[in-house]
């Protein structure tokens, strides 16, 4: 059977979700992209490279919003979203500037990610979210480098320094943005205590996620 069109803008519960690219700084051992062969609850998340423009973004979120409106605008498909950052903001200030009316320029926006952004950007990045992001889960799991070396299994040349540079991005988030959580999926053998510690170490609330919840990626 031949798999449906690509989804580049997806439903869950009450969000409307962007699927930005498939690409990623982390083939995270939970994920289910290929167990799923890049489905997700029906829609087809394979872009095969064709990733959308933020006006093709928008222009569909729009079609969405006239065919039911959403509580929330998630960032999160298969692929981590802050490898494309400037798309990521691009969508996110023609919401805020009421360039993507009739969804309201107060709509509620949700990046989920790795945490990588400063380290395969080689700069602060929150800076550029403040006032565009309203709530950032970071996909953190755990409090241990090598375990998150182990969970997260970062690509080259992020490997070295990602935890850290993870860690930098949560701290600075939690500084300026609305709501910063700190993600852990359960059943990995994570210290849950030391987690949770670290997660507010950070200024971040911890959040314990199924594999399967909460949406695709991380
Ligand atoms: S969970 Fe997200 S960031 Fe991790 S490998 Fe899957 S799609 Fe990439």
């Amino acid at each position: 059977m031949q798999a449906p069109k690509p989804s580049i803008v997806y439903r869950y519960h009450d969000g409307l979700y962007v699927n930005l690219t498939n690409r990623c700084s982390t083939a995270c051992v939970f994920c289910v992209k290929n167990l799923w062969k890049m489905d997700y609850r029906g829609n087809n998340l394979n872009l095969a490279g064709a990733e959308a423009s933020p006006e093709e973004v928008m222009r569909l979120a729009k079609e969405e919003w006239a065919a039911a409106p959403f509580k929330e605008f998630v960032f999160c498909g298969y692929g981590e979203p802050t490898m494309r950052l400037d798309a990521l903001l691009a969508c996110a200030r023609l919401i805020r500037t009421g360039k993507a009316s009739p969804i309201p320029a107060s709509m509620r926006v949700r990046l989920n990610t790795n945490g990588l952004a400063n380290a395969v950007w080689g700069r602060d990045t929150v800076p550029e979210m403040k006032g565009l992001i309203d709530s950032v889960h970071v996909s953190l799991n755990t409090s241990d480098p090598a375990q998150w070396a182990a969970l997260m299994r970062p690509q080259e040349p992020w490997a070295a320094e990602g935890f850290e540079k993870v860690k930098e991005f949560i701290r600075g988030a939690a500084r300026v943005l609305p709501e910063v959580r700190a993600t852990a999926v359960e059943g990995n053998g994570v210290d849950e205590e030391k987690f949770k510690a670290l997660a507010a170490e950070l200024g971040a609330a911890p959040r314990f996620r199924g594999r399967l919840e909460g949406g695709a990626g991380v």
